[in-house]
């Protein structure tokens, strides 16, 4: 290592990744996705291939253990990992979970952790097939890798996106973040004043948002019976002005979407007004929605026009076109990713 010091905040966390994995080229014929998309993908027979996807959740930075029951945790760390297949078009079929532990923390307590890895898999059908346990000196870290399974023509990647392709997010965004915000206002409540009660009335669809997400496996079977392969898919982990850019840049095209078209929650919309906060830019900036953000053509839109879970958000233009948030007085704003930035505060 040189002398030189470059702060990691200014690169983000994908100019980090950018930078950090540039000079690795995949060479193997197997590999035929490697850093860049959801999931790797790796050639298993002619037809066939493996989604391979990691995610890592720490204490303090993901989560905060005062809010989050470790059941809740348990079911996240696995849901987020099935999200990023879905994300492929894929079915998940195995997870490892690794864990790191700190004396602080009692065998009841990974029991509960592992309730809820046990109720994920149940739920989303896959075997939990390994892992690694080792000591921390302080907090929890859960690393799980998902494992899954696509025929290769149904392989959705973020790079295939068209000019005229019709953008669909699923389900609804930004509750999350806003379950979040009330989650840490009533730590603050509870901080300040142990006797006081949190309050968290009303609040119900948001928290679950929050504390219990669901990875939209339901949509990739919804697009097989549909019989429609979307040309293009993330999930919405980062907010939806994140994960557009990541479409547009690694299909090389621009994009327009539309404010009103954005679904969002009357729960959600209530809570961000009472926050001061608008409910569009929770939806644009927020994470952890777990949602599904795709691109069809438009030959396949009568297919999926009118599905309750499926809102078209905008269309894909021309690269030189640019990336636009078109607001509901017709004005057309630059799409910016805020998105979290895990080397910032
Ligand atoms: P997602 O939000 O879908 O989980 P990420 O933004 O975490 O995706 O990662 C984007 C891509 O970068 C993925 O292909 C991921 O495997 C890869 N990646 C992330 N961190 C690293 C790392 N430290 N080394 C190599 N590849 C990485
Ligand atoms: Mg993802």
């Amino acid at each position: 290592m040189s002398e030189k010091r470059t702060e990691l905040e200014k690169l983000g966390e994908f100019g980090l990744i950018d930078h950090l994995t540039k000079k690795f080229k995949t060479s193997v014929p197997t590999t035929l996705k490697g850093v860049g998309d959801d999931a790797a993908v790796i050639s298993i027979s002619d037809n066939e291939a493996l989604l391979v996807t990691t995610d890592m959740l720490l204490e303090g930075v993901h989560f905060n253990l005062m809010y989050m029951p470790l059941k809740h945790l348990g079911y996240k760390a696995v849901a987020v990992n099935v999200s990023d297949i879905c994300a492929m078009n894929g079915t998940p079929e195995q997870i490892t979970v690794s864990i790191a532990v700190s004396n602080r923390f009692p065998l009841e307590a990974l029991e509960e952790l592992y309730e809820g890895i046990y109720t994920a898999c149940n739920n989303y059908n896959i075997d939990l097939v390994g892992g690694d346990t080792t000591s921390s000196l302080s907090g929890l870290t859960i690393s799980i890798t998902a494992i899954g399974r696509a025929e290769k023509k149904n392989i959705v990647y973020r790079s295939g996106a068209k000019e005229n392709d019709i953008l669909i997010a699923t389900g609804d965004l930004g509750a999350a973040y806003m379950g979040l915000q009330v989650l840490e206002r009533e730590k603050e409540v509870y901080n300040a004043n142990p006797n006081i009660q949190p309050d968290l009335d009303g609040h119900d669809y948001i928290i679950e948002r929050q504390l219990k997400p669901e990875a939209r496996l339901d949509i990739v079977r919804f697009l097989k019976e549909l019989d429609v392969v979307p040309t293009s898919m993330i999930d919405i982990s980062d907010g939806l002005a994140s994960e557009i850019i990541h479409i547009c840049k690694a299909s090389n095209v621009g994009c327009h979407i539309y404010d009103e078209k954005i679904p969002i929650d009357a729960k959600t919309s209530m809570t961000a007004l009472d926050f001061n906060l608008d409910p569009v830019t929770c939806a644009l900036n927020g994470g952890e929605d777990y949602e599904l953000l795709f691109t069809v053509k438009q030959a396949d839109f009568d297919k999926v026009k009118g599905n309750p879970h499926m809102t078209p958000i905008g269309h894909i233009t021309d690269k030189n076109e640019g990336l636009y948030f078109v607001d509901k007085n017709g004005s057309a704003i630059e799409l910016r990713a805020q998105g979290w930035n895990h080397f910032k505060d």
